[in-house]
């Protein structure tokens, strides 16, 4: 009898804690051994010669859009392209499936779906909205990750933004179920006003849309949140934050005591308002894309720690829905799950992003602390951020063998023909990349292998652990 079903050879292994190259046995699903060398014997052996093996990706912010809107996206094409780009698990936001997330029954049907057909295993967001305050507690006992709401429109009528009322009473119900509160942080009443009045003057190139939606916007809002989460003890995630002011807000906010952490998004950290300015609609998000010196100062964040997690927010529509003349009309969301460790690693740790240090070694220090950062934004904190149970976000014995094995030498363009999604459009296309996933191994079992899919799909269900 073998000892393993499975052996991970001569892969370098990247974790939260570092860089090291050993060997992975695998058995049911789970790591059962890590040493530089193994003597056991195994039923398969997988060759990680010259790659470096990143725990799986865990991508806390997509919309799959399904049920109801899977000719957006759907969770069967979402969950191949998360796979393709080294991701074994997504938390799904409560919008814009249809119905939206709001409740027992629509959480029910979201899950029956994911089970179906999810690729990869999964989490689920609930809505925090006006009207189903009284629906979160339910919400939480099916085992929601946590309560995302807009404190801006949401651009979708089924899921209106929170007032502050909302707000308040939403992060008081979820301090006491324990689970955190998500929040879009744009002012409403700015966002609206500024719109209104672009409009109203004929205003609506794609410039008039970006000063529609100041960085200011961005730090009222995160500031209301904050004040809420220091008077409710609530736990708050301030999602896709654009601005490193936004950023050190949060920071300011944590160092008083508040229970508060930031997620950002590849997008904000690789694209400038001038590639909005040159791609248009399939490079519209809100907040939008900024400067190239405000993008610099964010990068200075999250290489000093000062950002948690790192979600794509993926969120894509049908092509016809982003073709209109007026830039406010034009359907927002960008399509980016399958290229997170590419462009991280890209822009981080080969170092082409101006202030990096970069070595092309991947055993000198500044290249290693990188990966280690990489590997900490993309798996480890998000499974701790989020209470997820021991098994995800790490390398360890005992965990899940969840695995991204990237080749950190292969260059690449990203091209139309090779993304999975249900659309295919993304501001990447065409552009180079450094480091491609060759494979991606769920719970021991792989999943993905040299740009094709190569199982159905068993993905799990997973619900946060409560202390
Ligand atoms: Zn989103």
């Amino acid at each position: 009898m073998s000892q393993f079903d499975l052996i991970l050879r001569g892969g370098k292994i990247v974790t939260h804690e570092g860089v090291r190259v050993a060997e992975l046995g695998i058995t049911d699903g789970h790591i059962a051994a890590i040493a530089p060398r193994l003597d056991g014997s195994a039923r398969a052996m997988v060759d990680a010669a010259g790659l470096d093996v990143f725990p799986g990706l865990i991508d806390s912010h997509v919309h799959f859009n399904d049920p109801g809107r899977a000719h957006w996206e759907g969770i069967a094409t979402g969950s191949r392209a998360l796979a393709a780009g080294g991701g074994t698990m997504f938390f799904d936001m409560p919008l814009n499936s249809s119905p939206p997330t709001l409740d027992a029954a629509s959480f029910d049907l979201k899950r029956a779906v994911a089970e179906q057909t999810s690729l990869t295993d999964f989490a689920l967001w609930g809505g925090l909205t006006p009207g189903n305050l009284d629906r979160l507690e339910e919400l939480a006992e099916r085992g929601v990750i946590g309560f995302k709401a807009f404190m801006a429109n949401s651009g979708i009528e089924d899921f209106p933004h929170a007032d502050s009322y909302t707000l308040r009473e939403g992060m008081k119900r979820a301090a006491q179920l324990g689970r955190l509160v998500a929040v879009h942080a744009e002012n409403e009443m700015i966002t609206t006003e500024f719109a209104k009045r672009a409009i109203g003057l004929g205003k609506t190139s794609i410039r008039d849309y970006l000063a529609s939606r100041p960085v200011r916007a961005e730090m009222s809002a995160i500031a209301q949140a904050v004040s809420l989460a220091a008077e409710t003890k609530c736990a708050l995630h301030i999602v896709h934050v654009s601005s490193g002011e936004g950023v050190s807000l949060v920071a300011q906010a944590r160092a008083q005591g508040v229970e508060v952490t930031c997620e950002t998004c590849p997008h904000y950290l690789v694209l400038t308002e001038e590639d909005v300015a040159k791609l248009g609609a399939v490079a519209k998000c809100a907040p939008p894309l900024r400067s190239a010196t405000m993008q610099e100062e964010l990068w200075s964040f999250v290489r000093a720690g000062a950002v948690t997690t790192i979600g794509s927010d993926h969120s894509p529509a049908p092509p016809e829905m982003k073709t209109d003349r007026n830039f406010f009309k034009v359907w927002g969301g960008i399509s980016g799950v399958q290229h997170t460790l590419p462009l991280l690693l890209t822009e981080w740790s080969a170092g082409l992003r101006p202030g990096a240090k970069v070595n092309s070694d991947s055993n000198a220090p500044d290249r290693k602390s990188a990966l280690q950062s990489i590997a900490r934004l993309t798996s480890f904190n998000v499974a701790e951020r989020f209470q997820l149970p021991q098994t995800k976000g790490r390398i360890a014995v005992g965990a899940d063998a969840d695995l991204a094995l990237v080749d950190l030498k292969s260059n690449f363009t990203v091209r139309a023909e090779e993304l999975f999604y249900r659309h295919r459009q993304s501001p990447y296309v065409g552009r180079p990349l450094t480091g491609r996933v060759v494979r991606t191994i769920l719970r021991g079992h792989t999943v993905f292998q040299d740009g094709k899919i190569v199982s159905k799909p068993t993905g799990r269900f997973v619900r946060p652990v409560r202390p």
